[in-house]
């Protein structure tokens, strides 16, 4: 050890300072123990100079194995797998990968950090552990970063003893030998992942509210329901396409930039059209009967579809993706209703046996009966309907429309009596349908329209169009529509037009019953309504 200088000789502490008479035996003992003190201070002073000077020259050996990436311009192709951490199981074990995920949590303790990586829906546990190759200075640096980073690890595959609950992973971790932040998180996020992730079940004060959830809806979509959900939507348009196409259909895509509103003027969108005005479709119906008019037979569209209602209700939104068809048919519109029955089978089909793991991870967030149907699709005419409600209490008369409550009421009798979420509306009374529908050929009262309804709400409304000119022109005239704006419409007709029927379906509402969701904002990935507009 060094020797210390107190810069007081022995000599010195027998003398008074003003190197008079030698001083008193207290007086001495006092001198004596400030000079400690003073060594004391001293040698600790030396020995914080000589820990500084060795950190300096004992280099971090760990530091070329961990840091801030720079930013990935593309300057370099790295030829380097990155694994799924889907695909980390014990098969692999001891095996060393790189896999990029995000920082979903981390714990650090001593000279180890314990973190999880999350994919999507996949989750691993990471350790890292000062070691040959690990450093004090990389636990720190590991233990700092924030969480929702994306970072690139490597390391082994390793069996654990017990299973890790927590993560998707349960019977291996990652012991780490590299850590790089790719793209940092800012360390105070506006909402948690794990809190947007909690069940309805728990308490609502620990969860994340609506509108918090939409306004950061990017941090939102992270977690494992909506990742879960978003997948089902895109089955439930796959499965859309697939059975249509396999029924002959074509898909067609129509303006959504029009100029007049084609069902009327109320709940549409106005928009500057260069020196004059246009309007954002409420609907592809127009062009999608044109389109059978012009021979493609059957054809559906998926796309926007904008309604200016300022309706702000758990089903309602100002956007929303419309699935639509139509097509076609011989003699009889049934034909039509059948198929469009068989095609909702064959997605509730498709989704129940590809999505029963997603569909169980948005269950388990927000839980909810599995849904039911039967096969073949169950049919009432709009009069049994009526009755069934007017039997259970129901003030109503049989050509009235129905009300939300009503609509509702009529899901839970069926359902009760049917065992069904699924049914079939057929024959509404005409005068509550817009002007191109069929009357019915017997009584004018009624029409050959049809809604379809999940869970008691509606998700499809559809009916025979009708296929005259004369008829159609008559028709329009009686429901007093400015006939010069839909003449392109009108004339489509004078051509020859084949008998059709069709319908259109809100794909957020079907994805929002199907789930048994409250709300269709949760099945819209950023929803438009009267009074959201942004992200
Ligand atoms: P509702 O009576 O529920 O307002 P609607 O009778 O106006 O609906 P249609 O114009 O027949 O509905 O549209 C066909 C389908 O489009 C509906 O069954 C529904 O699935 C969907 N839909 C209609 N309006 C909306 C909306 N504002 N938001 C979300 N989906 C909608």
């Amino acid at each position: 050890m060094a020797e210390v200088d107190s810069g007081i000789s022995e000599y010195d502490s027998l003398r008074r300072p003003d190197g008079d008479a030698p001083l008193s035996k207290k007086a001495l003992k006092k001198q004596q123990k400030e000079a400690e003190k003073a060594a004391k201070k001293a040698q600790h002073k030396l020995g914080k100079d000589q820990q500084s000077h060795a950190d300096v020259e004992t280099e971090d050996y760990a530091k070329d194995f961990y840091g801030n990436l720079p930013m990935i311009q593309s300057r370099e192709k790295v030829d380097r797998t990155l694994h799924r951490v889907s695909g980390l199981t014990p098969s692999r074990a001891d095996e060393k990968v790189w896999i990029r995920g995000r920082l979903h949590t981390s714990r650090s303790k001593g000279k180890q950090c314990f973190f999880v990586v999350r994919q999507q829906k996949w989750t691993v546990q990471a350790l890292v552990s000062v070691g040959d190759r690990v450093s004090k200075q990389m636990i720190k640096f590991v233990a700092a970063v924030s969480k929702e980073s994306i970072i690139d690890v490597e390391g082994y595959i390793r069996t654990v003893p017990n299973k890790i609950d927590s993560c998707s992973q349960e019977d291996v971790e990652l012991h780490v030998e590299q850590v790089w932040v790719v793209s940092p998180a800012v360390p105070r996020l506006p909402l948690q992942v794990e809190d947007a992730s909690r069940p309805e079940t728990e308490d609502a004060l620990a969860r994340v509210n609506q509108d918090t959830r939409l306004d950061n809806r990017v941090i939102d979509l992270r977690t494992q329901s909506n990742q879960a959900l978003f997948r089902v939507e895109a089955g439930l348009c796959k499965y859309f396409r697939n059975y249509l196409e396999k029924q002959g259909f074509v898909e067609i895509h129509t303006p959504k930039i029009i100029s007049a509103a084609s069902e009327g003027g109320a709940n549409v969108f106005e928009v500057s059209y260069f020196k004059s005005k246009a309007f954002l479709a409420q609907s592809p119906q127009l062009y999608k009967q044109m389109a059978v008019c012009g021979d493609l037979d059957r054809v559906f569209t998926v796309g926007a579809v904008f309604r200016a209602e300022d309706s702000n209700t758990h089903r309602h939104l100002t956007e929303f993706v419309g699935l639509d068809l139509e097509m076609a048919f011989n003699y009889h519109y049934h034909e039509v209703v059948d198929l469009i029955g068989n095609m909702f089978i064959a997605i509730f089909k498709g989704l129940q046996e590809n999505f029963a793991e997603e569909i169980a991870i948005v269950h388990k967030q927000y839980p909810a009966e599995p849904f039911k149907f039967l096969e073949p699709s169950l049919i009432l005419d709009y009069c049994e309907g009526v009755h069934m409600l007017q039997e259970a209490g129901v003030e109503m008369e049989e050509g009235d429309d129905l009300s939300t409550p009503a609509e509702k009421l009529l899901g839970r009798l069926i359902k009760a009596k049917y065992d069904t979420d699924f049914f079939i509306l057929d024959k509404f009374p005409l005068s509550v349908r817009p002007f191109y529908t069929m009357p019915d050929p017997e009584n004018e009262k009624w029409s050959n329209s049809y809604d379809m309804f999940m869970r008691g709400e509606e998700i499809l409304s559809g009916a025979q169009r009708i296929h005259d000119s004369a008829f159609l022109l008559e028709r329009a005239k009686l429901h007093e529509i400015d006939i010069d704006k839909i003449k392109g419409y009108i004339d489509a007709f004078k051509y020859g037009a084949p008998p059709h029927a069709g319908g259109g379906i809100g794909m957020e509402r079907v994805m929002m019953l199907y789930l048994g969701l409250d709300n269709v904002r949760k099945t819209s990935m950023f929803p438009r309504d009267p009074k959201r507009l942004t992200p």
